[in-house]
């Protein structure tokens, strides 16, 4: 087989990334999305969005009936998102190791969550970025904020 140095011979995967409103905030988008990019992945749509209650209730369905589940839904309406997709063999692992532990207090350092991110005493995890967590999900969230 032909062996294609940062090329792709293998089936490419898609993810659904967010910067979520505290890093588009903060000005912080260009530089996740850079992160992003220089690990390898490559963009393949992108949108600043400010999003509905209807596309939340779609995207966090899972969380329903947690905690924080409410005080995520107000803060993800607090102010516009960067949706992303990136591609990549593996690109969904890929994103998620380098996105970090969701605590951004204690997220390791080397990620984005662990470099760029701190808890601010609010009742939700203001931690930068979202990262779709099975090819299933990956599928289900770009139709929803891609549709
Ligand atoms: N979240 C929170 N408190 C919690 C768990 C989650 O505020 O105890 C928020 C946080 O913003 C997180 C999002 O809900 O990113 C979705 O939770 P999930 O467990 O899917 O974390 P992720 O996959 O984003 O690390």
């Amino acid at each position: 087989q032909e062996i294609a140095i940062g090329g792709e011979n293998v089936s490419a995967e898609r993810t659904l990334i967010l910067v979520k409103p505290d890093g588009v905030a903060r000005g912080l988008s260009g530089t996740i999305l850079a992160r992003v990019e220089a690990k390898g992945y490559s963009l393949v749509d992108l949108k600043l969005v400010h999003a509905t209650r209807e596309i939340l209730e779609a995207h966090y369905a899972g969380h329903v009936g947690k905690p924080f589940y409410e005080p995520l839904v107000e803060f993800m309406l607090s102010g516009p998102v960067l949706a992303a997709v990136f591609e990549g063999e593996r690109v969904i692992e890929g994103f998620r190791s380098l996105a970090g532990s969701t605590e951004p207090t204690t997220a390791a350092p080397g990620t984005i969550r662990g470099d760029l991110g701190r808890d601010w005493g609010l009742k939700v995890q203001q931690n930068l970025v979202h990262g779709s967590d099975s090819p299933e999900s990956a599928e289900k969230e770009i139709s929803i904020w891609f549709s």
